[in-house]
């Protein structure tokens, strides 16, 4: 049996009428950038997550860095972020000119501890951006309470966790701003690049949509250096058509991981763990399990891709080096790092493929 690590391509037979209407529709209005698509598409991704203001732009790692600009955070300030994320949260402070401050995982929900937190903060401290790592919300109670305390800007990178839930309430709505990315293998994807950025600060959205368009609001009128980060009218088509299916992919999701919680639970294996007042989207299901290389070499053998989010924490990462960043400063983090897999989940797997997984796993382990 061959089990992707995710399967676009059976999520697009799902849906493949709606798709290839909405590519035929831009194709034939060459609506190819901006346009009425990307308008509905701010229009329906703000309402989806209940804010004001959504800004459309190229990818994930462009909305943060816009949102870097957009609140003057540059040099000499410092950003807290969490060691244990995607490159794109660390690398968007340094091209913003600030330092990013690493800040260790936490033990059981691998999100930033925010215990850790407020020992990082010091006079230069300007924003906290939280990661919702794997699809399960941050300790957002904890953290706000720490950013109006020091007065922080809080931007949430929502980039694995659209429509999750902390508390009953949405993620991307606790801090100022939030940053959603639409990577293919994302909870809500596109068919390349593609991202967002939400606000309830009319202020920030406008300035946002000026950063990302060279500056400008309207045509030759450019009221400040910006850039092209622009979402094409394609993207925008094929992401109004999953919105409407979004509620429905996120339940499969975390149906599937309640299937796999329960199978692993009988062999012994580390599943991810979530405080009960959190919805957990499962963007990623990341299990602890020994002799990692290994394992994962096997399953390759036996038709199952795995990944590894990721096999190096960002304060020992070559690029951020020049901050002396220390193992045992992220104890945490470092006696997991060789430890955590992520397994194949996605809204389409069946039964059969997840019991495949979860019998190959235990045959590993027991020969
Ligand atoms: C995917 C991702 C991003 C960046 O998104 P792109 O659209 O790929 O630029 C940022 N942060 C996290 C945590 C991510 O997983």
């Amino acid at each position: 049996m061959h089990i992707p690590f995710v399967d676009l391509h059976a999520q697009y037979l799902s849906i493949q009428g709606e798709i290839d209407a909405a590519i035929a529709d831009v194709i034939k209005n060459t609506a190819f950038i901006g346009g009425e698509r990307v308008k509905k598409f701010e229009a329906s991704f703000a309402e989806l997550i209940g804010v004001k203001h959504c800004v459309a732009a190229a990818n994930g790692t462009d909305t943060l860095e816009i949102l870097m600009q957009a609140y003057n955070i540059g040099a000499g300030d410092e950003v807290i972020i969490p060691s244990h994320s995607w490159m794109s949260t660390a690398e968007i402070i340094i091209t913003a000119g600030a330092t990013p401050v690493f800040v260790d995982m936490h033990p059981e929900y691998y999100t930033i501890n925010v215990n850790k937190i407020e020992e990082k903060i010091t006079a230069n401290t300007k924003a906290i951006i939280p990661v919702h790592l794997c699809g399960l919300p941050a300790e957002m109670d904890e953290i706000m309470a720490i950013a109006n305390k020091y007065n922080l800007i809080v931007i949430e990178d929502c980039a694995q966790s659209h429509i999750s839930e902390y508390k009953g309430k949405i993620t991307g709505t606790f801090g100022h701003a939030a940053s959603f990315s639409f990577y293919p293998g994302k909870n809500l994807g596109a068919y390349g690049d593609a991202g967002a950025l939400i606000t309830n600060d009319e202020d920030i959205a406008q300035k946002c949509r000026m950063i990302a368009n060279h500056g400008q609001l309207k045509k030759h009128t450019h009221l400040m250096a910006g850039r092209n980060s622009r979402l094409d009218g394609m993207q925008a088509a094929i992401l109004n058509a999953k919105i409407p299916h979004l509620a429905e992919w996120t339940s499969k999701r975390i149906e599937k991981a309640a299937y796999y919680d329960e199978a692993f639970a009988k062999i012994g294996i580390q599943t991810p763990k979530k405080p009960d007042y959190t919805k957990h989207v499962y963007h990623l299901y990341m299990i602890r399990i020994d002799k990692r290389s290994e394992l994962m070499v096997y399953l390759k053998q036996k038709g199952i891709e795995t990944a590894v989010h990721y096999p190096v924490s960002m304060p020992l990462m070559p690029a951020f080096e020049n901050l002396g960043g220390r193992a045992e400063d992220y104890p945490v983090n470092m006696s997991y790092i060789d430890n955590i897999l992520s397994i194949p989940i996605f809204p389409e797997i069946t039964v059969e493929q997840m019991q495949y997984v979860v019998d190959t796993i235990a045959d590993f382990f027991n020969s």
